[in-house]
């Protein structure tokens, strides 16, 4: 990785930010456009620093085996599950890709990103039974998910859960599911990897170049301005395509860049923290993942979860997020970050958003004026006997949501997904929002290359196919292909346990 700027003079292509989804975007064209330049500028001194950094996100490989925000009830209390055959078919076509990477070496050891860790979705009360009986029936019908189990019994949960079920009352109502296809996965470790093998084969990655300013020239192509954050030094290359894979710090860009697409969007930032434990003890007591529901009022990002992780060969648990407020939009961001992405064309979203969302604000204030203690007792619900000494807050990244202009109401309203924006007749593209993130990085940038290359994909395809052979398939409508797929990815990324 570089600070020099020089070998970045007018690519083909630039990439903004130096996370996940950059690294994945810099990867496919290594498939599909191996002779076009590519230059990747990050703003911080090293990828990976944002939220695709290991602390900063769960490392939950989100395939909807145990997130129950992605099979909500409706009022009848039959359970939708079309959402997350969605995400998992998604999850696979990472996981395919990440394979193909596998076997053409260039990420080494699959266990240096990604470690099975078996996936469960935990309940209590008699509602939370029932939602998560009807739910492993509809989800169980669905190939994707055939091999689901289910409990309410509490001598198995005690199998599957030591450290949730240990000094849980005896007459509690519980219930779970469990697959043992779930993953936890080092998205940093993985955007390091595929940066690395990015520039062998002659990507420029350079770190500590902040983009500062984006503007369309008038033969189409776009003059990128960039800053040295050690020296000042201020540079402009220009590129006929251009990626603001920025995380956070995509928003203001893509304002920046101008584009009509990008008017109405405004953002609002969530920080996370979690706690953390490395006690041995505990570890060795909970080897999974574990999903419960989210709080009336709380967002589907704020769902509970207590996290096997496995970072640099050390095992640790997560349990949170617990939600808290900051104005910037990175964690390296400036307080500025919201008020100045506040425009003509985004206040009225932002303000509706503002007043209609009293739920969430009443949560976050909530959420902010926890105590420590008050947090260790949301921690009790999951794990009855922690002791609060064991575990330390650590910070996570920033997410920061979509705030949308609906265009029937013409309202603001506040998106927990992530929104690809595409603009300058597909010159520019970039992602703004957080979820299901990094898991479905693939699929993401995917949908870069057929919006932006609608006249080049047909050409493409059979080498896409080729390494992602789900790709332009229903997973969940090919048993077959899905029987094959699953195989392979399981052997390739050694997941067999
Ligand atoms: C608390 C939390 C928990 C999460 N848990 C999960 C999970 O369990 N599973 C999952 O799949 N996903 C999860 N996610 C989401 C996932 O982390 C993100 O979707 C993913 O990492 C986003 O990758 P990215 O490349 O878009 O952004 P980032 O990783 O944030 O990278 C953007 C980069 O752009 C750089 N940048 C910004 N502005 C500029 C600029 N002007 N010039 C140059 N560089 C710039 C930043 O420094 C940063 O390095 C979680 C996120 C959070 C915050």
């Amino acid at each position: 990785m570089s600070t020099d700027l020089a070998p970045a003079t007018d690519p083909d292509v630039v990439l903004v930010g130096g996370g996940v989804m950059s690294a994945t975007l810099a990867s496919l064209l290594g498939v599909v456009a191996p002779d076009w330049s590519v230059t990747v500028f990050e703003s911080g001194p090293a990828v990976a620093g944002e939220s695709s950094g290991p602390w900063n996100n769960a490392g939950t490989g989100h395939a909807a085996l145990c997130e129950l925000n992605y099979t909500p009830a409706a009022g009848d209390g039959s359970v939708d599950v079309t959402k997350a055959v969605t995400i998992n078919e998604q999850f696979q076509v990472s996981r395919q890709f990440w394979s193909h990477l596998v076997r053409a070496g260039l990420t080494g050891s699959p266990k240096d990103f990604i470690t099975p860790v078996p996936h469960v979705s935990f309940v209590t009360g008699e509602a939370g039974r029932t939602y998560m009986r009807t739910r492993h029936r509809a989800m169980s019908a669905q190939p994707v998910f055939e091999g689901l189990e289910y409990t309410d019994d509490a001598a198995v949960m005690a199998r599957w859960l030591p450290l949730v079920m240990a000094g849980r009352p005896a007459d509690q109502v519980v219930a779970a599911t469990r697959s043992a296809a779930g993953t936890d996965v080092d998205f940093g470790s993985l955007t390091r990897l595929l940066f690395d093998a990015a520039e062998e084969r002659g990507v420029h990655v350079h770190v500590n170049q902040r983009v500062t300013d984006l503007e369309r020239r008038d033969d189409g192509r776009w003059t990128v301005t960039v800053r040295d954050t050690a020296s000042g030094e201020e540079r402009t290359v220009r590129t006929r395509f251009l990626f603001v894979g920025a995380g956070g710090g995509a928003l203001p860009l893509l304002q920046k860049a101008a584009i009509p697409e990008i008017r109405g969007f405004g953002g609002f930032p969530v920080s996370g923290m979690f706690l953390r434990t490395g006690s041995p003890e505990l570890v060795s007591a909970h080897q999974a993942k574990v999903y419960g529901q989210a709080a009336v009022g709380a967002p589907p990002m704020s769902v509970p979860h207590l996290d096997l992780r496995l970072i640099d060969g050390d095992h640790s648990l997560l349990f949170g997020p617990y939600a808290g407020f900051s104005p910037r939009f990175l964690k390296a961001g400036s307080v500025f970050d919201l008020p100045l992405s506040v425009k003509p064309d985004n206040f009225g979203s932002m303000l509706g958003v503002a007043r209609a969302e009293l739920a969430l604000t009443r949560y976050l204030i909530g959420e902010l004026l926890q105590s420590r203690s008050a947090r260790h007792t949301t921690l009790t619900a999951f794990v009855p006997l922690a002791e609060q000494q064991d575990w330390d807050m650590v910070t996570a990244g920033q997410r920061v949501q979509v705030i949308k202009r609906d265009r029937a109401t013409g309202r603001g309203v506040l998106q927990f997904g992530t929104e690809l924006v595409v603009g300058g007749e597909g010159t520019i593209a970039g992602l703004l929002g957080a979820s299901p993130g990094a898991s479905t990085a693939v699929s993401a940038m995917l949908t870069v290359l057929e919006r932006c290359f609608p006249d080049r994909i047909a050409a493409w395809r059979p080498r896409l196919q080729e390494v992602i052979p789900s790709y332009g398939h229903r997973l969940n409508e090919d048993r077959a292909l899905l029987a094959e797929v699953r195989a392979d990815t399981m052997q390739t990324l050694e997941l067999n346990g």
